[in-house]
């Protein structure tokens, strides 16, 4: 009996069982479609990379003797349409049986489940042999609780996964060395090295352009910089364990204008793509720190490894547990669209320009960027979460919705009440200041909270607390910036919420 296993884009797992079977009755399935390019404009970095992925996946298998067809956008017999497509093929090869694995997107999942029910033809879903926790586990541990603390999970995290462990304890006496984790970069930036693959994808370009694909930011086409294949990302990682690894708990808040990336490792779209797992990147971080204690603290490693098996998987469980109810979550009730320079960087705020602009142009920024920067301006700002996430799922490189709207919806704004995080994510000028160079070029006044030149974190920041007052003042970690707000000069809290709702009315032009 014929066999259709179909494979997503982000399901490019070189290791995975399916492909130690060889069977000439096995056809393998890999589709381009419009409904993954449209269901929001992505960065077309990301549309590049996905399908230069996929191509160098197909070619794998076909060379490790599978048998594969390859859909590509514009295909004649390709419907554009995941299920239309698949029925299609289920006729034309003569189908005795559909497998699948486990989609990570609750949009993906529900039709492939509404798919197989309706289906004469026997159907399995398989295990994507990607995480080290299941869909459900993260509900499971904090099962009765309010909210999920993400510490516990991770210390949870380490104990069933051995890693970093001394016996039943941390290594180094502590699960988590944070607070060595939030120096600002005052060093050479032009001495930091990166990983570069410089492929020429002006064929796949050209096909995008040929489909009409609407895509947002930039590309080099003729020297795309992604690594895109299980070499080029196993290359990626030990680049960064080399090079960056010794820096990267220290700096790993920090942002420059010179350097998009510092410290950070870039190997997201590659995991995520599935085409590294996390455990052997946990490995590798663990046994490239026990190999060289000299050179790699404990709190560069711990780290390092916290964004893996703590955050990465706990997203995961949070999107499973809470979907899809998650996606609608809008706990302020906040109603403004973003302004219209988040789409071209446009703006004489020299911390937003910099970060809407590198990630129009490299389709990435890094965390405390998107947290701190553009995420603490759109939650000051009153963005809609709808709003907030479609930008965020379009613009960057590794955006795939269960990673993307926990981060955003949840930690970042807040939308979700505290599942995610205990307190807002905001911050007036100060902590931008500290953590990178570009209060030094910005046309605003990093001290400044009225007048033309005052920073609009300033004032937007106080508006924010006095606004939602009633949803926050209860919160035991923020209660004393109420007490602050109490104790404010009344004039000066009139003109600050004056200058505030000023720069609301303006968002286009600031
Ligand atoms: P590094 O800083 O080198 O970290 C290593 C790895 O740790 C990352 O590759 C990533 O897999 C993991 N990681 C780190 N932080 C997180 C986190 N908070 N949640 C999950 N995994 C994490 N990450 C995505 O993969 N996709 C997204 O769509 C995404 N959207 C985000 C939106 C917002 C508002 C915020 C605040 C964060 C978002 N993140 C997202 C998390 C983080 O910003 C990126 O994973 C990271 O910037 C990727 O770059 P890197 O590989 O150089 O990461
Ligand atoms: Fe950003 Fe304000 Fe600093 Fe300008 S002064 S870079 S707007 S924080």
């Amino acid at each position: 009996m014929k066999k259709l296993r179909f494979i997503l884009g982000d399901q490019l797992n070189y290791q995975h069982s399916w492909y130690a079977e060889k069977n000439d009755e096995t056809l393998y399935v890999l589709m381009e479609m419009r409904q993954e390019t449209d269901y929001v404009a992505h960065h077309i970095q990301k549309i590049v990379a996905f399908f230069a992925a996929m191509t160098h996946f197909a070619n794998f298998l076909r060379h490790n003797g599978h048998t594969v067809v390859y859909l590509k956008i514009n295909d004649t017999d390709n419907t554009q349409h995941l299920t239309a497509n698949l029925t299609y093929l289920f006729q034309k090869h003569n189908i005795g049986k559909f497998e699948y694995q486990l989609p990570d997107e609750y949009r993906l999942d529900k039709q492939l489940t509404d798919f197989c029910s309706t289906l004469s033809i026997p159907s399995q879903s398989f295990n994507s042999e990607h995480f080290m926790t299941t869909r459900d586990e993260l509900a499971t541990f904090f099962e009765g609780k309010k909210t999920y603390l993400m510490e516990s999970f991770y210390r949870a995290m380490r104990k069933k996964n051995n890693v970093m462990m001394n016996g039943k304890d941390p290594e180094g006496g502590q699960w988590n060395f944070d607070a060595a984790n939030r120096k600002p970069f005052k060093g050479n930036v032009k001495s930091i090295e990166t990983a570069f693959y410089d492929h020429d994808f002006r064929d796949i370009l050209g096909e995008i352009d040929k489909a009409k694909v609407q895509y947002i930011g930039n590309i080099d086409a003729e020297h795309f910089t992604w690594a895109i294949n299980r070499e080029e990302a196993l290359h990626v990682l030990d680049f960064f364990l080399h090079n960056l690894f010794a820096n990267f708990g220290n700096f790993q808040d920090a942002m420059h204008t010179q350097h998009w990336s510092l410290f950070h490792s870039r190997i997201s779209f590659a995991l995520n793509a599935k085409i590294l797992s996390p455990l052997e990147v946990v490995q590798a971080a663990e046994a490239h720190w026990r190999a060289h204690p000299n050179s790699i603290s404990i709190e560069q490693c711990e780290g390092f490894i916290r964004q893996i098996i703590g955050w990465r998987e706990y997203m995961r469980g949070v999107y499973w547990a809470k979907m899809p109810d998650y996606a609608q979550l809008n706990f302020f009730n906040h109603t403004r669209m973003l302004p219209t320079w988040f789409w071209t960087g446009d703006t004489k705020m020299n911390c937003l320009k910099h970060a809407v602009g590198q990630s129009l142009d490299h389709a990435y920024a890094h965390h405390i960027q998107r947290l701190m920067i553009t995420g603490n301006f759109a939650l000051l700002a009153g963005i809609h979460p709808d709003d907030v996430d479609k930008w965020y799922l379009g613009i960057y490189i590794d955006a795939i919705e269960w990673v993307e709207i926990t981060n955003t919806r949840g930690m970042s704004q807040f939308a979700d009440g505290g599942i995610v995080g205990t307190k807002p994510y905001i911050s007036s000028a100060n902590y931008v200041d500290k953590m990178s160079n570009y209060c030094a070029g910005c046309y605003y006044n990093k001290n400044l909270k009225t007048g033309e030149k005052a920073c609009p974190f300033n004032s937007l920041y106080w508006h924010f607390y006095e606004q939602h007052r009633d949803l926050l003042e209860r919160n035991p970690r923020i209660g004393m910036m109420y007490q602050l707000l109490k104790k404010m000069n009344p004039d000066e809290k009139a003109a600050i919420m004056e200058q505030a709702e000023h720069y609301l009315s303006i968002l286009d032009e600031l």
